[in-house]
Parts: C-alpha cells; structure tokens; sequence
C-alpha cells in the first residue's frame, strides 16, 4: 500500500476529515500546513503571526516559509516511512520544492489523491464551518476569494500529478466513511 501521499482538493472538499481518518488506516502521520499555521497562529509565534495576515485575507503564505516548514516537519523521524500531506503542496513553486526535499530523502511520492466536490457544495460546507468552528478565513468574501486562489494556483497541479501517472480521483460527495473507503480502495489499487 502506498504510504507517501498527499490529499488534493478545493478549501471545503474534506481533506482534513479525510486525513484524520486515514491517519489511522494507514499508520503514516497526517501533515497539514493549515493546522501547523492554525497552531503557529494560537501560540503567537513570528511564523503565526507573519502567516495570520495571508490567512485572514485568504491568501496563500508565501512559499519561502511554507516551504521551509514542509521540508523541516518531513525531516522528523514519524515522517521516515510514509505521511499524508493535507494542503500542500499549492503552488507549482511548492511542487517543486516537494520534489527536492524527497529527491534528498532519497523517495518519492507514491499518490495523490483528489478530493472532488461542486462548488455549490464547497460553499455550503465552508459557511457551516465558519459557523461550528468560528474560522476567521470562513467569511463570505474571504471564502469566496479561497476558491479563486486554489482555481488559479492549485487546480493547476492536478494536471502534474496526472501526468505522473500519480492520481487517484475519488468523489467527495456522500458520507464521511464512504468516502475514506473509496479512498483505501483508489489506494489499493495502485
Ligand atoms: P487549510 O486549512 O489547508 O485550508 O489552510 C488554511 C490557510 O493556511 C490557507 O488558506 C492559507 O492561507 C494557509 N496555507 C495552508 N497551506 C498552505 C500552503 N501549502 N501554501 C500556502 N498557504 C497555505
């Protein structure tokens, strides 16, 4: 079974509740930048608070420091033998970076996993979410301009993967454990 893997997807498909799951299933650790700026934010670290002012705006953070943080958070021991990657890489500039810190490592990814979800869905999903868990980048405008950044940047990387020969396509529509099973099926089937 693979164990290098990323989950790709627009804000609001279901990543994060997916890589928590599939934490589990796969014994590999889940690695999401959104948590670790989240994190850097509630601590009031310089990373936070230089990451708050992109977040807020929904904007991405700049590559240098995404990058940096991927490439060190890769290099911990429970990262050796596989992870789950949530939210990143975004960017082609992370793609390659990606590519750089694996190619040192001596690895490469083995899958990348699409999450695929309608853009009227996202939004509904994204204006409940604001409401459950109070995200200051879940307002209206901010969620709006999320799904344009990740049209422009990250749609983008889909082709790349594809072209790898790497992505496995799963319908992010219907219930949480269906899809973390379609996942471990579009996995197995590597
Ligand atoms: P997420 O929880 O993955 O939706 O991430 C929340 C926010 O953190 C994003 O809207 C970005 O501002 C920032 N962020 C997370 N991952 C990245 C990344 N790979 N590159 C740039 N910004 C990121």
């Amino acid at each position: 079974m693979s164990k290098r893997l990323l989950l790709i997807g627009p804000p609001g498909a279901g990543k994060g509740t997916q890589a928590a799951r599939l934490t589990k299933s796969l014994g590999v650790p889940a690695i999401s930048t959104g948590d670790i700026f989240r994190e850097n934010v509630k601590n009031q670290t310089e990373l936070g608070k230089e990451a708050k002012r992109y977040m807020d705006a929904g904007e991405y953070v700049p590559d240098s420091l995404t990058n940096a943080l991927v490439r060190s958070r890769l290099n911990e021991a429970d990262a050796a033998e596989g992870f789950l990657l949530d939210g990143y890489p975004r960017t082609a500039e992370q793609v390659k970076e990606l590519d750089d810190i694996l190619g040192d490592a001596g690895t490469a990814l083995d899958a990348v996993v699409l999450i695929e979800a309608d853009q009227n869905e996202l939004v509904d999903r994204l204006h409940k979410r604001a409401v459950e868990q109070g995200r200051s980048d879940d307002t209206a405008d901010v969620i709006r301009h999320r799904l344009e950044i990740y049209a422009q940047q990250t749609a983008p990387l889909i082709d790349t993967y594809r072209e790898r020969g790497l992505l496995v396509t799963v319908d992010g529509l219907g219930a949480v454990d269906e899809i973390t099973d379609r996942i471990l099926a579009g996995l197995g089937a590597e």
